[in-house]
């Protein structure tokens, strides 16, 4: 397909590419997208998992410029500084410490995942008692394990068990860094579980299986999800078949050596307990 532009947008696309806006094909589907109100299934994550558990925490990219590819998602803090969440277009930092603020716009991020939420199931769920017992029902939502999927769960849980990172002395890794994070029990609670299906297959970049945070309505309660009881919920699912990836151009991230298969690690940090 071959389009004519006038110059005066060429030159602002051409602009905005420069300043960090991304591909100008990105650029030109997005705007396109928004005109015709049909929002792009797209994935963009930041970085990888992998320089994750290789400790690389620096940030790579704000939370201004996280929002402009979405509106839910999650991800962690530079240093490793809390668990993020993103709900209905707000970024929030769930602190070691479990105190839960709105992060500000110049706040980065060295890991993120996040998409524009625009789900196809809409459905009520009936109570589930383990995070297995959820994750059987999510199975079924989805025809494939090889695409990606965004899932949010709203309504009132019985019990639901989170942890949340302390930001790690530096050369930590993310094993080290799951030992003194904190954990913390909520009964029956109202809030939001955020969370993406990634394929066993993008091991190496993503956290494969369902990675889910959680943060209740009155934002006071939140975290990494480990275990759950829940009441009646319901449940919303997108399929997300195009997978954008940013890697980051800093020094940390440059030099780190990625070749070591570290997914048990990274099972164990984002299971462990
Ligand atoms: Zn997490």
């Amino acid at each position: 397909m071959t389009l004519s532009l006038p110059q005066s947008l060429i030159k602002g696309l051409n602009a905005r590419s420069r300043n960090g806006g991304g591909a100008i094909d990105s650029l030109v589907a997005a705007a396109i997208a928004a005109y015709l109100d049909r929002p792009l299934h797209t994935l963009f994550q930041v970085s990888t998992s992998r320089s994750l558990v290789a400790g690389k925490y620096a940030g790579a990219i704000t939370c201004e410029k996280l929002l402009e590819h979405g509106d839910f998602g999650l991800g962690t803090f530079a240093g490793l500084h809390g668990e993020m969440i993103i709900v209905d277009g707000h970024i929030f930092r769930i602190e070691g410490s479990g105190a839960i603020f709105e992060a500000l716009p110049t706040d980065e991020a060295p890991f993120a995942t996040v998409t524009r939420f625009d789900p196809a199931v809409d459905v009520t769920l009936p109570a589930m008692a383990s995070f297995d017992d959820l994750k059987t029902h999510l199975d079924t939502f989805r025809r494939t394990d090889n695409l990606f999927y965004a899932i949010r769960l709203d309504g009132v849980f019985k019990t639901i068990r989170t942890r949340a990172v302390c930001a790690p002395a530096p050369g930590a890794t993310l094993l080290d860094a799951a030992k003194t994070q904190h954990e913390f029990e909520f009964t029956d609670c109202k809030g939001t579980l955020i969370g993406i299906y990634s394929p066993i297959f993008s091991g190496a970049i993503s956290v494969p299986g369902y990675h889910i945070h959680y943060l209740s309505d009155d934002r006071t309660q939140g975290g990494h999800l480990l275990e759950l009881k829940t009441g009646q919920v319901r449940l919303r699912v997108q399929e997300l078949e195009d997978f954008h990836i940013a890697l980051p151009e800093n020094e940390e991230f440059l030099k780190a050596d990625l070749s070591r298969d570290t997914s048990n690690d990274l099972d164990k940090a984002e299971s462990g307990h």
